[in-house]
């Protein structure tokens, strides 16, 4: 039978905003990144069915017995595409697939690093500390609620990065090691903490590699969502014994969606560019049934309220109001981590970290 999961909301973003300024300064260009993905995303083909559940997309196609959430279809529209909730787990899923040829025209190597990789040491460092160990002393804390201590936690990272959260683990006393498509970026993960931390594997390879780990734990930190073969990877975890739980973070349908689709000239950090579909709580514990796994524990921080303030500070510039921007970014951002955490509360904001357990 499965238990509900422990819940925690919010975290503090102090100075988090620092490392997006090209989010503020950089509107139009980064605008137009996104609408060039867009643009190969819609060329192709449609989804026809749902992501993680599996289900057809369209009601003509689904079979009677297949269930039913209780709200409507729903189809949203923003920068020039189309996502579709799914009616029977309620994942957001963009109208078109997202295929190989879209992840080889959009993951380029170069481009994708250069928003969430510093150059030197100290950056590195101060990135892992206000990220990336809060995350992981929430899985540390959240295992040793299961009583797993931090020594016997040995993780198997997945789409490692640079090695940011391997890193962090590592500080607070578990085992982890990651892997990587990104040659680059292992070479540079490798380089800045001294020892070899990260592996480089290709995209398929990186299936096998799950299915043989000897670690008891996957992490995949901002990575489920850009796997082009989710349900291979999934696979992978369900037939691996060595495995207990699954610790990631996904972005999630939620109030920023609706301040995107609004807000047609701002730079959609959410629903575009490489986010081609978006969980939903229910899409969650689907994904964790699928692999016989539950939620065990979650800890829901967005960043709705900063896409909002975003939005609003770069209209305000683009028509001419620079000086009341700077009054209300005066008057707004004391308030932004209290507004956010009402967000977080209502269980419908931007990301969501979750420990999912084998049961
Ligand atoms: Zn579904």
């Amino acid at each position: 039978m499965s238990t509900s999961p422990e819940k925690k909301f919010g975290k503090r973003f102090g100075n988090l905003n620092s490392f997006k300024t090209s989010f503020f300064e950089n509107n139009d260009g980064m605008l137009r990144m996104a609408d060039g993905m867009a643009e190969i995303l819609s060329a192709q083909p449609l989804r026809k069915t749902c992501k993680i559940c599996g289900n057809p997309l369209s009601a003509e196609s689904r079979p009677a017995s297949a269930g039913r959430i209780p709200d409507e279809t729903l189809r949203i529209k923003s920068h020039g595409l189309s996502y579709i909730r799914c009616e029977v787990c309620g994942h957001l899923n963009s109208e078109h697939e997202d295929t190989d040829d879209f992840a080889n025209k959009v993951y380029v190597e170069d481009d994708y690093a250069k928003n969430y990789s510093e150059a030197d040491k100290e950056q590195y460092q101060k990135r892992c500390e206000l990220i990336y160990i809060p995350k992981a002393e929430f899985l540390r804390d959240s295992l040793n609620k299961e009583g797993i201590s931090a020594e016997s936690a040995d993780i198997l990272d997945i789409g490692a990065g640079c090695g940011y959260f391997v890193t962090a683990a590592r500080s607070l006393g578990m085992k982890a090691e990651g892997i990587e498509v990104s040659a680059g970026e292992v070479e540079y993960g490798n380089k800045i903490s001294g020892s070899r931390i990260l592996t480089h594997v290709g995209l398929t390879d990186s299936i096998d590699y799950i299915r043989n780990t000897d670690k008891n734990i996957i992490s995949a930190i901002g990575v489920l969502e850009h796997l082009t073969h989710l349900s291979e990877n999934l696979a992978a975890i369900r037939n691996n014994d060595n495995i207990r739980y699954l610790y990631a973070s996904v972005p999630m349908f939620s109030f920023s969606c609706a301040f995107e689709a609004s807000h047609q000239d701002c730079y959609n950090r959410h629903m575009g560019g490489t986010h081609t579909h978006l969980f939903t709580n229910e899409s969650i514990a689907c994904m964790a049934e699928s692999i016989g796994f539950e939620v065990a524990y979650e800890w829901r921080f967005g960043s709705d309220i900063n896409d909002l303030y975003r939005f609003i500070m770069v209209e305000l510039a683009k028509n001419d109001n620079k000086e009341f921007a700077d009054y209300f970014a005066k008057k707004f951002t004391p308030l932004m981590d209290e507004l956010q955490l009402v967000l977080d509360k209502s269980e419908f904001s931007s990301e969501n970290h979750f420990i999912l357990k084998k049961t």
